[in-house]
C-alpha cells in the first residue's frame, strides 16, 4: 500500500483524471490532499532551492528566514520571480471534500485551518472534520504567519478527537514544534518537508518528541537529506510523500512521481521499514 499524505489539490496544474492516471502508473494507491492556499506557482529555481537546502543543512537558518521575508513583505502577498501571488488565508475546503467523494477508494484530504484569520477555527473543524475522507488538519504557521501558540486551542480539540496534524512550520515561534509536542503529547504531529526550516535540530528530538513525525515531501530535500532524515528520526518517524504537482516534473512541465518515489525504494532500509514509510505508519497513526 503505498499512500502519498502530502499532495496539494490545484486542478489548474493537474486535474483529477491526471493524477488518477499517475498514480496508476507508478502504484501510488492513495493521495491525501492538502487544498490550495494559493494561485498556481512558477517553478522554484533549481539554484534557490540548492541554496536554501545547504544552507538549511550547515545551520545558516537565519540567511534562509531573511531570504523568507524578502518574499513576504506584506501579509498575504508572496513574491516569487516578479511576480505576486495571493496567498489564501481561508483555504477553501470543499474542493477537496468533493473530491475525496468522488473517489474515496483512491483520495483522502487534510482539512486546511489557519487560526490567524478564523476567530471560530475549532467550530470550522467541527464542520469539516464529519466529512468522509477528512483524516487531520493542516496548518501553514510559515505563509500564514501566525506563531504555533495560537493553534493550540484548535490543536487540544485534534487531541482529543485523534485527529493528526500536517505542520508546515516557520522560524522562531512560527515552528515551535518542542513546545507542541510536549503540551500535546497524544497529538500526532507530522512535519512537513522532513522538519523545514530545522531539519537536523528537530530530528535530534526524533527521542524527547516520541509524537513527532515528518514527511519525505519536496523539492526543499534531496535525496541525501531524505536519507539524512530516515537515519536520524528511524524509519517509523518517517512518512511518504510528495508535495505534487510542485517540485519534480516530467519532460511536459506535468508532476514527476518518479523522483519521491525512488529515493524511497534506494533507501538502505528494511522491506518491513519501507512499507511503513510508504504508507503503513500513516494508516496506523490516522486510525481512530
Ligand atoms: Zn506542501
Amino acid at each position: 500500500m503505498i499512500i502519498d499524505c502530502h499532495a496539494h489539490f490545484e486542478p489548474r496544474m493537474l486535474t483529477a483524471d491526471r493524477i488518477l492516471a499517475k498514480m496508476d502508473a507508478v502504484g501510488v494507491d492513495r493521495i491525501v490532499f492538502i487544498p490550495a492556499m494559493q494561485d498556481p506557482l512558477p517553478h522554484t529555481p533549481e539554484l534557490l532551492l540548492t541554496a536554501v537546502r545547504g544552507l538549511l543543512s550547515v545551520g545558516a537558518a537565519p540567511i534562509v528566514e531573511a531570504i523568507h521575508r524578502h518574499t513576504i513583505r506584506e501579509p498575504g502577498k508572496l513574491k516569487l520571480s516578479g511576480e505576486t501571488f495571493e496567498i489564501y488565508a481561508r483555504p477553501d475546503n470543499s474542493a477537496v471534500a468533493s473530491l475525496v467523494a468522488q473517489h474515496p477508494d483512491r483520495f483522502s484530504a487534510w482539512i486546511f485551518l489557519n487560526p490567524a484569520a478564523d476567530p471560530n477555527v475549532v467550530e470550522t473543524l467541527e464542520r469539516w472534520r464529519h466529512e468522509p475522507g477528512m483524516i487531520g488538519v493542516k496548518l501553514h504557521p510559515h505563509w500564514h504567519d501566525y506563531p504555533t501558540a495560537q493553534a493550540e486551542p484548535l490543536l487540544a480539540r485534534c487531541e482529543e478527537l485523534g485527529l493528526p496534524v500536517l505542520i508546515h512550520f516557520g522560524f522562531g515561534v512560527r515552528g515551535d514544534f518542542v513546545g507542541l509536542c510536549s503540551r500535546f503529547p497524544k497529538l500526532r504531529i507530522i512535519s512537513a518537508h522532513a522538519g523545514f526550516p530545522f531539519f537536523r535540530k528537530l530530528w535530534d528530538h526524533a527521542e524527547t518528541c516520541p509524537n513527532l513525525y515528518v514527511d519525505l515531501s519536496s523539492p526543499y530535500l534531496s535525496e541525501r537529506l531524505v536519507r539524512a532524515a530516515v537515519k536520524r528520526m528511524g524509519a517509523d518517524r518517517c512518512l511518504y510523500g510528495t508535495d505534487a504537482p510542485y517540485g519534480f516534473h516530467e519532460e511536459d512541465g506535468s508532476y514527476d512521481y518518479r523522483e519521491i518515489l525512488g529515493w524511497v525504494e534506494r533507501l538502505p532500509v528494511s522491506s518491513t521499514e519501507r512499507e511503513r514509510i510508504l504508507g503503513q505508519t500513516f494508516e496506523r497513526i490516522t486510525s481512530r
